[in-house]
Parts: structure tokens; C-alpha cells; sequence
């Protein structure tokens, strides 16, 4: 769905919603108004003597049987025109109340119909945006594995050594779809399911690092990369798995863009209510423009020195900050260029 689709749609629905609360607001107003008016004409009326006025009192000093009194015609026509007169002004105003009750519940819905949109506008978009972001990241792997076997394909005197060549290039191309179809996934049950609050238990932040350790010390020991790990027994609440993820992506990354014979420490230290855990490397470092957008989904930082030679998706701190966020927590990170990256998980504690 394009962005001028949803816009026209997000338009339409506009125009739809604000009628429906304009018309809620007429209907309350118009009813009010005809109470109103039945009301007020109905007490306007009662301003004419009751007959039983004019006919024989006896409860009157001055009453002699066979009186009877009655305004003169003259008086009994003046009174009808006045109440007639003030029901019309009633009925003008109540006319002129509503017509303003029209303008300024026309602007009042289109306001409320804006506002009640807006944040679906924007899922509307960022989806759709993700959509072509994926596709443009699946294209890239299966257009290279498209051009790898025409050209072979077209090639008569291939050799054993040459089909080998080529099909081991289409397996790397695989692994890296298949990282990113894994990727794409978590991000969509993370984005769809969310984390539970019954799913959170009591978690020591050493079990959480030591399993996200042991996942990583072999790509860290094949770069002989040491991993200082000084993580104190703190007690947070969080759904293990899941902060396993976020700590493992953290611990990843650091292990893909560190030097050779670097070492990685894993620190923790409290903050009032939260636990803070910390990854620091010696790597390259991010400048302060990518800084402010890594956490972007598919956002990869200055390809020509970072990324270029490293595996990734662009979409591995995306997924760890929204598993964080969803934990009331906060994912930041500092870097100095050429020194190192720190980055920094906070969470509440239990
Ligand atoms: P990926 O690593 O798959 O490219 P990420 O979302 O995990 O995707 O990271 C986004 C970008 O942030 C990376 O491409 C890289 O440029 C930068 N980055 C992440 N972690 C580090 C780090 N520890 N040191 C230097 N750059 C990093």
C-alpha cells in the first residue's frame, strides 16, 4: 500500500468519522433544543389567566353570586401575541444556537477525527515503509544469487571447482536471507505480542549474560576477542528469553565490529529503580549522525568502514531496543570514534 493510498483512505475515513461525531453532536443538540423549546413554550402559555379566574369566587369579599369576570378581548388578543412573539424569538434563537453549535462542532469533529486517526496513520505508514524496506533487503541476496547462476549457467566448460565456487556463494547468499527472514520474524511477534506481564519473573542479570555468553564465546573466540564479564547478582524483572535476545544482539554486535585481540566487558551497576548493564567494546566506534539513527530499522552506519565487511541486516538493535522498551526499559548507547562503543540496557529492578 503506497503512502498516497493510505492517505487517501486515512482522508476518506476523516470525512467519514468526522460526520459521525458531528452528527452525535447535532442529534444531542437538536433534542436538547426541542425539550428546550417545548419547555419554554409550554411555560409561556401559562401566562394567560386560567379561565377558573374569571368564573364565580366565593372565596372573594367583594364576590356576589352570578359574577363572573373576563379580560377584554382586546386584552386576551394582546397576551396571545406576546406569547406568540416570545415563542418565536425562542424558536430564532435556539435556530441561531444550533446553526453556531453546526460550525463549531463541525471544527470540533475534524479536530477529534485528526486525532483519533493520526496514530493509525502513522502505523499505516511506518508498515508500509517496513514492507519496502524488507523487500529491498530480500531483493539483494536473491538478485545476487540470480546473477551467480546465469552467469554459470551460460559458462559450457565449467569445471567441478567452478560448480563448487558457485554453489557455495548461493549458500551464503541463503544464510544471509535466512538471517534476515529469522530477523524479520522476531521483529513481527515482538511488534504483535509484545511482552506480557505475566510472562516477566524474577531474573539474576548473571544467568541472563552467562546464557547470552555462551551463545557468542565461539565467533568471540574465532577472533580471539576476550569478554570480561563482571555482572553483579541483580534481581530484574523481565521475560528471560527475550532479554537474552537483546543481551545477545548487544554482545554480537560488539563481537562482529571489534578488532582482532580485542576485549569486550560486560558491567552492571543500579540507578534508583533500575539495574543498568553495560556492553563495552574497543571497535571502530559510531559517528555521532549514526548514532541518532541506528536503532532505525535496516539502518546500517557509515558502510565504508564499519559494515562493509561485516555481515548484518540493519534490523539486530531495532529488535533489541523494542524488546527493551516493552520492558519499560531504555536502550542508549555513547561512542567515541576510533575508541569504542558502550552500550547500555536499563531496566526496572524487582
Ligand atoms: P547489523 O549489525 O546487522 O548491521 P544492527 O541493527 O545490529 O544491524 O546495527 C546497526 C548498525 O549499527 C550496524 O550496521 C553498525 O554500523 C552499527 N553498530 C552496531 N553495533 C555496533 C558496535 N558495537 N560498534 C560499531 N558499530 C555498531
Amino acid at each position: 500500500m503506497s503512502i498516497q493510498s493510505i492517505k487517501n483512505f486515512t482522508g476518506s475515513t476523516t470525512a467519514r468519522l468526522t460526520a459521525s461525531y458531528l452528527s452525535i453532536i447535532m442529534v444531542m443538540s437538536l433534542s436538547f433544543s426541542a425539550v428546550s423549546y417545548n419547555t419554554s413554550s409550554h411555560e409561556l402559555g401559562r401566562q394567560l389567566p386560567p379561565q377558573s379566574l374569571f368564573d364565580d369566587d366565593s372565596s372573594d369579599p367583594n364576590y356576589q353570586q352570578g359574577n363572573t369576570y373576563s379580560p377584554s378581548p382586546r386584552v386576551n388578543a394582546f397576551i396571545h401575541d406576546r406569547i406568540e412573539e416570545g415563542r418565536q424569538v425562542l424558536l430564532l434563537r435556539l435556530l441561531w444556537v444550533n446553526l453556531m453549535v453546526l460550525v463549531g462542532g463541525s471544527i470540533l469533529s475534524y479536530y477529534l477525527a485528526r486525532r483519533t486517526l493520526q496514530p493509525i496513520e502513522e502505523s499505516m505508514e511506518a508498515q508500509s515503509q517496513f514492507i519496502s524496506d524488507a523487500s529491498h533487503e530480500l531483493r539483494t541476496p536473491l538478485t545476487a544469487i540470480q546473477t551467480t547462476n546465469e552467469v554459470a549457467l551460460r559458462d559450457k566448460k565449467m569445471t567441478i571447482a567452478g560448480v563448487r565456487t558457485v554453489l557455495e556463494q548461493n549458500v551464503e547468499e541463503v544464510e544471509k536471507l535466512k538471517t534476515l527472514t529469522d530477523g524479520l520474524l522476531k521483529l513481527a511477534v515482538q511488534d504483535s505480542r509484545g511482552v506480557h506481564y505475566d510472562s516477566r519473573q524474577a531474573i539474576n542479570l548473571q544467568d541472563v549474560v552467562s546464557e547470552a555468553m555462551n551463545r557468542i564465546m565461539k565467533s568471540a573466540l574465532a577472533k580471539n576477542i576476550a569478554i570480561e564479564d563482571t555482572t553483579q547478582r541483580i534481581m530484574v524483572m523481565v521475560d528471560q528469553q527475550t532479554i537474552v535476545q537483546a543481551v545477545l544482539i548487544l554482545l554480537d554486535n560488539a563481537v562482529k565490529y571489534s578488532p582482532q585481540d580485542s576485549t569486550i566487558y560486560i558491567q552492571t551497576s543500579r540507578k534508583s529503580k533500575y539495574a543498568m548493564l553495560h556492553v563495552i567494546d574497543e571497535g571502530p566506534g559510531i559517528r555521532p549522525y549514526d548514532l541518532r539513527k541506528i536503532f532505525d530499522r535496516f539502518y546500517r552506519a557509515d558502510q565504508s568502514r564499519s559494515a562493509q565487511h561485516v555481515a548484518g541486516n540493519g534490523i539486530g538493535l531495532a529488535l533489541a531496543k523494542k524488546i527493551i522498551d516493552q520492558h519499560d526499559g531504555e536502550l542508549s548507547v555513547t561512542s567515541a570514534v576510533g575508541k569504542g562503543s558502550t552500550f547500555t540496557i536499563k531496566l526496572p529492578l524487582q
